[in-house]
């Protein structure tokens, strides 16, 4: 099998944004006020909709449909035995033209009670750029939040104490975070990334106000805000805690990073591939998005040229691969079927 060059996957999202998306995939002219996000290799529908979301191939097939005829061939047969025919990653770009609503996502053993899926929302980010003055995110409660008074903030949209109550970090290209679900965050203003979840569209909103959205019927998943709200983490995040979950784990091999903690192995998995000149890859189910420069991807099954804002599907069956050239690209990995959750 081929790498597969991705087309660009955007829909209108109720917040704004995408202009920084525009700038990376060299999109002359776009008018991303409503586009803040680009779904990368999606197999994954929007909350809601039918298909929304999902990533067409260029035969018209969606990702979905391919990979459910080949999921060995595209996900190995390990990944496969584990998962069956799911990739269990989602990609995105995500441009946040205004600071996004304080939301946060529910956890694997939430949403199998009560939203009958596997998969929860655990997330992260890899920082690409910044624009405007003090870039920041907020994320996880500073202290423990009692459960009375996280309801009444919510519904009462008292934004100003629930995000000050927020760690506010600071971020800069480059840095990343993972985010367990349940925790409470939002990203900054200007603030864009490549983001790597688990494969769904589950959001709790505890911040509407403004929003081009009625939270107040939207925000819950259609369970109720009492039982939405038991996805939340209340817990008190203290800079130390916080910490444990920036950063990576240094060199994997000559040319790439690995990027999160141990604790995002059971979700995903992502590297920084910076060749020098070249860098290796195993035959594995990957999604490269190319942050910055030029090169060119090598594999058993075929080659594709890589530029500056370009996205390309590995296949496991495209097998070992090499990337030579100039360039910084992200390469996102699904979990880890040997992690334990
Ligand atoms: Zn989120």
């Amino acid at each position: 099998m081929k790498p597969i060059p991705l087309a660009a996957n955007r829909f209108p999202r109720f917040y704004r944004g995408g202009s920084a998306i525009d700038e990376l995939r060299g999109v002359a002219g776009g008018d991303g006020t409503f586009l803040p996000e680009d779904w990368v290799g999606s197999t994954t529908a929007a909350f809601g909709s039918a298909g929304d979301g999902l990533t067409r191939l260029e035969d018209g097939r969606t990702l979905r449909e391919a990979i459910r005829r080949d999921p060995e061939g595209f996900l190995g047969r390990r990944h496969a035995e584990a998962y069956g025919d799911d990739p269990g990653l989602l990609v995105k770009l995500l441009h946040a033209g205004e600071r996004l609503p304080v939301h946060c996502h529910p956890d694997r053993d939430f949403a199998r009670r009560h939203l009958g899926c596997p998969w929860g929302k655990t997330e992260a980010w890899v920082v690409v750029g910044v624009d405007g003055p003090g870039p920041v995110v907020h994320l996880g409660f500073r202290e423990d939040m009692d459960p009375g008074r996280l309801t009444g903030l919510v519904q009462t949209q008292r934004v100003e104490p629930l995000l000050s109550g927020l760690n506010a970090v600071p971020v800069a290209a480059g840095d990343t975070v993972l985010v367990p679900a349940g925790m409470p965050h939002a990203i900054g203003r200007g603030v864009l990334l490549v983001e790597l979840q688990e494969p769904t569209d589950f959001s709790v909103l505890l911040e509407w106000e403004g929003f081009a959205i009625d939270g107040r019927a939207e925000g819950h998943l259609g369970l109720g805000f009492d039982r939405a709200l038991g996805a939340v983490d209340r817990t008190g995040w203290s800079p130390a805690r916080l910490d444990r979950l920036r950063g990576g784990r240094g060199p994997a091999r000559p040319g790439a990073e690995r990027l999160f903690p141990a604790e995002a192995d059971p979700f995903f998995r992502a590297e920084r591939l910076r060749p020098d000149p070249a860098v290796s890859l195993e035959a594995a189910f990957s999604i490269l998005v190319v942050t910055g420069g030029s090169g060119r991807l090598e594999t058993g099954g075929g080659a594709v040229e890589l530029g500056r804002g370009d996205t390309v599907l590995v296949p496991f069956a495209a097998g070992q691969g090499t990337v030579r050239g100039r360039l910084e690209a992200v390469r996102c990995l699904p979990p880890d079927p040997g992690a334990a959750p």
